[in-house]
């Protein structure tokens, strides 16, 4: 038996000649840049993310250095962001110039701690070194974080806030998305996430008609918009002028076709993510360690990440039976090359370096049968030494 870590092609099948159909329409007309379909998903988009405006792009870590570029955050800015994601949350901050601080995650929800990011802030704040800009809260492993409590930290100290929504697109609490609190939701097509394209593609939901307007112009190389061009006499087309220095930040026509498809399933998955995931819990909650989701949360089940102190070696017992499992996030971002002299908050990351150490991701995915997940929780339970 061979277990997929994510089965992308029962839902490749699902979709049946609809999705293959879509792209060949796409290869066939021509309009491989900027096609119909991209304004089309764009607005499919919003309306499911409950956002006015969703802007597509080429990736989501483009998602997460065009509204830092909008914002003009860059040298001498500090922008907060956990230790405990994938690279590119940090990276993005990075690449625009600007300065992580890294701030520490709550031990339940791992997400980010708001006495962390606090302590984080007021730090920057008397050093007097570098001007608080932004914080960039991660959604991890599909449940959204606390925006009401981070938002109040926002507010208070004048900053902008990006939800990091990469592994949680279709996340709410309180039957809200995240862009009800934050300022844009970045999200990410790469297709291991919930909601995922055939290559790389990302999006940035908003609120704001400006915000929206200056990302349309940094997508496309700062390109002159409607607001840049009022009462301008041009000699030349207005695409030729260039307001501001942006870069190529395009989704290709074909993933928003694909996407379209993929859309009109997604709220079907979630629920069935989560029915694997009530399921995953029914079987191994007292066993290991199971996920906690915030208290109106709900998960759109990227990982169902268990913990264990003997993780490796219930890991290499499960992997002798065909069954995949990862370590997300091994090495906590504080600790990589990269990044570890980048300020951290005053109480360290203790949380964040103690759950490298424990996490274990399972595989995770719609499609999972109740067979195949009784396989892994008896794998599970028959390798644990509790
Ligand atoms: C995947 C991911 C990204 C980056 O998305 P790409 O589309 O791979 O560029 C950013 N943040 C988080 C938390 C992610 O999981």
């Amino acid at each position: 038996m061979s277990i997929p870590f994510i089965d992308l092609q029962t839902q490749r099948a699902r979709l049946g000649s609809a999705l293959e159909d879509a792209i060949l329409k796409v290869v066939r007309s021509g309009a491989w840049v900027m096609g119909p379909e991209i304004a089309e998903f764009e607005s499919a988009l919003a309306s499911f993310g409950e956002a006015p405006h969703a802007l597509s792009c080429g990736s989501g870590t483009e998602a997460l250095i065009l509204p830092l570029m909008a914002w003009d955050i860059g040298p001498g800015d500090a922008v907060f962001c956990p230790a405990f994601t994938f690279a590119a949350t940090a990276e993005a901050i990075a690449l625009a110039g600007a300065t992580p601080v890294f701030v520490d995650i709550r031990p339940d929800t791992y997400n980010i701690d708001p006495g962390s990011l606090e302590s984080a802030i007021r730090a920057v704040e008397q050093q007097a070194r570098l001007r608080p800009r932004a914080i960039i809260a991660v959604d991890l492993f599909g449940q959204p974080a606390d925006y009401p409590t981070i938002t109040r930290v926002a507010h208070a100290h004048s900053l902008k806030l990006i939800a990091d929504s990469a592994q949680s697109f279709g996340c709410t609490l309180d039957g809200r998305h995240p862009i009800h609190w934050a300022d844009a939701t970045a999200t990410s097509f790469f297709p291991a996430k919930p909601l995922g394209c055939y290559g790389d593609g990302g999006a940035v939901l908003t609120k704001d008609a400006v915000l929206n307007e200056r990302l349309v112009s940094l997508r496309v190389h700062g390109q002159a918009v409607a607001s840049d061009l009022a009462g301008q006499d041009l000699a030349f087309e207005a695409k030729y002028l260039n307001m501001r220095v942006g870069m190529n930040a395009r989704m290709d026509t074909i993933q928003a076709a694909i996407l379209l498809q993929k859309l009109t399933i997604f709220a079907d998955e979630i629920i069935a993510r989560n029915r694997v995931a009530d399921r995953y819990g029914e079987h191994l909650g007292g066993l290991v360690g199971v996920p906690a989701v915030i208290d109106g949360g709900l998960s759109v089940w990227a990982q169902y990440t268990i913990e264990t102190s003997d993780r490796d070696a219930l890991a290499n017992a499960l992997r002798a039976e065909g069954i995949p499992t990862a370590a997300y996030y091994p090495a906590p971002l504080h600790l990589q090359p990269p990044y570890r002299d980048f300020p951290r908050s005053p109480g360290g990351l203790p949380v964040t370096e103690a759950k490298a150490a424990v996490v274990l991701s399972l595989p995770m995915h719609p499609y999972l049968t109740p067979q195949i997940q009784d396989a892994i929780t008896d794998a599970i339970k028959a390798n644990i030494r509790s």
